[in-house]
């Protein structure tokens, strides 16, 4: 029986999940028996959060956890803050959490969570108790051996203070690993706030090596300049390409000589968004996706890559910063034009692994270098890319089928080995 509560709309997030899983059946043997529960979140909460705001008013947010698995260990997923934040977005993401843990084999389940709102309205006092109350609602599901939120769209290192302070309060005891992404000297790790943009760099200089594709000389284009836009820019940037567009919810610039990137992210942090750059001309913003280039990198939200995009992209190579960037139609168009597309669940798994090693070192409170955390992450990006590309080359399979067959065995098996209780 399907779901009752969510009929997946079209093009939506949950819909496109539910095609990739049916897309991965063929190639799970006999564990394809197991496999609806990947179809069914194992655990959905809907919270309201309350808040006095700063004129007095009572105002209302919806707010989600979904722990779309457990079965490998704790969930782990980042929490977003976004006006169009619905439980079958969060759904969606969460089970694409539970992927992205299994491909780069961390002992995680898949979550996640959100709060529908648009949090540039809020003053910082409003953020702060909206986080501590949404915080306090879902703290009967979360927890350092239960599920470990960490930071996602429009959330930072202040959120998840303000998540782990509410969290310890109502536990009576500071509890770090109850959250990752934090800020150093609250158990943070060094390295968090740039692994998802090294990751996207790392996963692109494996890909672009396998195709024969000079980085060095590439030009790219980055949709989405926040955290992982732009730390992926900068890496890219230090291993010789030239960044020719970037585009966010500001505008879109454009300079076919390469941005001087020691300007632009200044530039960035001083005035919100990429619009307004001096170094640059303004595009507007569907000629982004005409831009002469050989990797793309989008960074931002679901659904930008829609089929009239795919149609027109001159990339080589797709680098899938954001979750969810592809819909399943453009992701056709794209294999059909031979243009080569890294899959957000192995892509953007830096984050995560990060988080991974924040976990890790909050719980026998001793910390590792950046150096250290680096190559520990560089070693498992390039270990599970290679898996993963072995795995299409055996089936003759996309990148993102063979990610989701990596981690859906992995996923499956543990299932099977834990049995169904009673
Ligand atoms: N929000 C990030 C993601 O989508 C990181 C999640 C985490 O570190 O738990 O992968």
């Amino acid at each position: 029986m399907p779901l009752s509560y969510i009929q997946p709309s079209i093009d939506s997030p949950w819909a496109t999940y539910i095609s990739q899983v049916d897309r991965v059946l063929p190639y799970l043997g006999p564990l394809a028996r197991w496999a609806e529960t990947l179809k069914r979140p194992k655990r959905a909460l809907i919270v309201d959060v309350p808040i006095e705001m700063d004129d007095g008013r009572i105002a209302h947010f919806e707010g989600f956890r979904v722990q779309h698995s457990l079965t490998r260990g704790p969930g782990k997923g980042g929490v977003r803050y976004h006006p169009d934040v619905t439980l079958e977005e969060v759904m969606a993401l969460s089970a694409w959490m539970s992927i992205k843990n299994a491909a780069v084999n961390l002992p995680y389940g898949g979550a996640k969570g959100g709060i529908r709102v648009d949090p540039k309205q809020l003053s910082l006092k409003e953020l702060e108790k909206l986080t501590r109350r949404y915080t306090s609602e879902i703290g009967i599901i979360i927890g350092p051996h239960q599920d470990i939120p960490a930071p996602d769209v429009n959330t930072n290192a202040q959120i998840m203070a303000w998540m782990m302070d509410t969290y310890s309060m109502n536990v009576g005891a500071t509890a770090t690993g109850v959250v990752t992404g934090k800020p150093l000297h609250l158990g943070g790790s060094l390295g968090r706030v740039k692994a998802t943009g090294r990751g996207v760099y790392v996963t692109g200089r494996e890909a672009a090596r396998r195709i024969g594709l000079d980085i060095g000389s590439a030009r790219v284009a980055v949709q989405g300049f926040g955290n992982v836009g732009s730390s992926a820019a900068e890496l890219f940037g230090q291993a010789g390409a030239r960044i020719v567009a970037a585009q966010d919810h500001t505008g879109t610039i454009f300079n076919g000589q390469g941005f001087d990137l020691a300007l632009l992210v200044p530039h960035v942090k001083a005035t919100g968004g990429v619009a307004g750059f001096q170094g640059a001309e303004a595009l507007d913003d569907e000629s982004f996706w005409d831009v002469d280039c050989e990797i793309v990198i989008p960074a931002a939200l679901e659904n930008q890559i829609t089929p009239a995009r795919a149609s027109r992209l001159k990339a080589r190579l797709v680098l899938e910063g954001a979750n969810g960037p592809t819909g399943l139609a453009a992701d056709d168009i794209l294999a059909e034009r031979g243009i080569l597309v890294v899959p957000d669940v192995i892509c953007n798994a830096g984050g995560v692994t990060v988080s991974y090693f924040e976990w890790v070192q909050d719980f026998s409170s001793f910390f590792w270098t950046e150096d250290e955390i680096n190559v520990k992450l560089d070693k498992i990006m390039v270990g599970a890319l290679k898996n993963i590309w072995d795995t299409a080359d055996r089936h003759k399979i996309s990148l993102r089928t063979a990610t989701f067959a990596v981690a859906c065995e992995r996923i499956l098996m543990a299932r099977q080995e834990r049995g169904l209780y009673p």
